[in-house]
């Protein structure tokens, strides 16, 4: 069984719990260093950056997750996870800075804080439900990278390499084929 570590210091924690073990894979609650040991992968939730941010340093977590995602370990960063993976983050310092993408915060302006749409994608699925709260999206992105999906006119998934980010939360709908894409080919 893949075991699967999910940053919880924060955020939509539990809804990727549930997803994981409905994908049949151990889920691993990551709150202190040693909790990192024997993963086969890390989830790092939406939630705020700023806010896992200061959690990450209180925990002295940043330093190990990002000397893990440089040697290699499969991660997905889903909104704020996002964010906190990115090499480079609009008006903000980086805080792991292992994705090479370029990410700004709080794209969707204020009156959509929130919403649903159904994203084709085309090496994942079609109608794939995906929820944007607050989300930010990818600016540009190194070489290499594969951008994966697109909204209006901006990159919400993408690649790299073994890193997976996206704007939206897709633990906050039923639809679990993104993160099965994830940990069937990523992990
Ligand atoms: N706006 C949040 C941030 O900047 C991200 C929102 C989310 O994860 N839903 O961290």
């Amino acid at each position: 069984m893949k075991k699967i570590g999910i940053l919880a210091l924060q955020g939509a924690v539990r809804e990727h719990v549930q997803m994981l073990e409905a994908l049949s894979c151990e889920a691993v609650l990551v709150k202190h260093v040693k909790d990192l040991a024997e993963l086969d992968a890390l989830i790092l939730p939406g939630g705020e950056s700023t806010t896992m941010r200061k959690l990450l340093n209180r925990y002295e977590l940043l330093a190990p997750i990002s000397v893990l995602a440089q040697q290699g370990l499969p991660m997905f960063g889903t909104c704020a996870g996002l964010i906190l993976l990115a090499k480079e983050v609009i008006d903000y310092e980086p805080h792991l800075g292992v994705m090479d993408v370029v990410v700004e915060r709080n794209s969707y302006g204020r009156q959509v804080d929130s919403f649903e749409i159904k994203l084709d994608i085309p090496t994942i699925g079609d109608a794939i439900s995906a929820v944007f709260i607050r989300a930010p999206h990818i600016v540009s992105v190194g070489k290499g990278i594969e951008i994966l999906a697109q909204y209006d006119g901006k990159i919400v998934l993408a690649r790299d390499g073994h890193l997976l980010g996206c704007s939206f939360h897709p633990e906050l709908t039923t639809d679990s084929r993104i993160l099965e894409y994830f940990v069937t080919s990523m992990v």
